[in-house]
């Protein structure tokens, strides 16, 4: 794996950059103000995306801000360009979720996967604008969702890795009716500058614990977790080597204005002395596939590259991992070439120390 390829995955759309919420540990700086995204900008990536999605699977993810808050008139505007191969994901915080717009999600085809955190007292840090818990606005959303039989997935942020935590989430989760479950280890990021750093084994027995509760009733797909199982059976079968593909998806987020930017979201809206605005190019002026064809001589992106490789020579989790997440290493480390963070330690070195060491634990004594 090496450089970044010139055709994405997906495409995250920052439709508007408001949230109605203000969890603690957000990282969006503007998430106070309603930028929203001109219709122009979501034509301009409709150019690029559409003969994309006719030559293979595609997806565009409105995220945010809180998409939902950019109103159902001006999202349906912002998705009218995109062409009928295109699948379209939101990532909301829920509350907003009423009847009209479980009807907008069966009209245009939309897959809705829900910020969570697990029962209500795990919620305390979602808050709404006046300081108020939002649990229950959140749970009447989860409840339209299933009232219109809707399917959803659903993200948890985990603050504090505890014994206990990982069995009450997925028992939590179960029963709110998610079918795809992604759990975050709390990331020190953006506006957010809480310690994201936890004891070793805390984190490991997290994993491990999370990978059990799924064992004994696997009726979810448990993003990390699956992850990790495929993993460590193509190590097994001697096919780790073809699992990491062989660029990285330059994932591009296109924000309210039009700038694009790579691999990372969570840096939009945010400038460096060092690096600018973090932007590679903006869709009203460049076509979104030049901008991507030439996305690796935006300066921090060369330097995050050099990083991957530091990785790539230096890390035993590299072939799991393929070398971090970009923001990561920016928020905690100031730079793009260094190489282990604490998220990298919570999310991929403990998340696989802990599925081995389930397996471990419960391998046959002939074994
Ligand atoms: S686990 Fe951390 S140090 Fe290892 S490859 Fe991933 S980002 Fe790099």
């Amino acid at each position: 794996m090496r450089g970044l390829a010139a055709v994405p995955s997906y495409v995250v759309m920052q439709p508007t950059t408001l949230c109605n919420l203000d969890c603690a540990y957000c990282y969006l700086p503007f998430r106070a103000a309603d930028r929203r995204m001109p219709v122009p900008v979501a034509e301009a990536v409709a150019a690029a995306v559409n003969p994309w999605a006719a030559a293979g699977r595609f997806s565009v993810v409105w995220h945010g801000g809180e998409p939902l808050a950019a109103g159902r008139e001006h999202l349906a505007a912002l998705i009218a360009p995109f062409g009928p191969e295109v699948e379209h994901h939101v990532q909301t915080n829920a509350t907003l979720i009423d009847d009209a717009w479980c009807a907008f999600f069966v009209e245009h085809g939309v897959r809705v996967s829900v910020s969570v955190d697990g029962p209500r007292e795990r919620n305390g840090d979602r808050v709404t604008r006046g300081g108020g818990p939002a649990y229950d606005r959140i749970l009447r959303g989860v409840a339209a969702l299933r009232r219109h039989g809707l399917p959803f997935s659903a993200l948890a942020v985990v603050g504090r890795p505890e014994p206990g935590l990982a069995t009450e989430l997925y028992d939590y989760f179960l029963e709110l009716g998610c079918d795809v479950l992604g759990v975050n280890i709390e990331e020190t990021e953006g506006v957010n500058l809480r310690d994201n750093s936890h004891d070793a084994p805390l984190v490991t027995a997290f994993w491990a614990e999370l990978v059990a509760a799924w064992r004994r009733e696997p009726r979810i797909h448990l993003r990390e977790v699956e992850w990790s199982l495929r993993y460590a059976g193509a190590v097994l079968d001697g096919s780790a080597d073809d699992l990491l593909p062989r660029r990285l998806d330059p994932i591009p987020t296109v924000g309210h204005d039009g700038s694009v930017i790579v691999l990372s979201p969570e840096l939009a809206g945010f400038t460096d002395v060092r690096y600018g605005d973090f932007a590679s190019g903006n869709v009203l002026a460049t076509p979104l596939a030049e901008i991507l064809a030439h996305a690796d001589r935006t300066p921090w992106v060369g330097e995050f590259l050099a990083g991957v490789e530091a990785c790539r020579s230096s890390c035993p989790y590299f072939g799991f991992c393929g070398g971090g997440h970009a923001a990561n290493r920016y928020f905690e480390l100031g730079r793009f070439d260094g190489t282990q963070t604490a998220h990298c330690r919570n999310s991929k070195i403990h998340l696989l120390e802990g599925v081995l060491e389930h397996a471990r634990d419960h391998q046959s004594p002939a074994a």
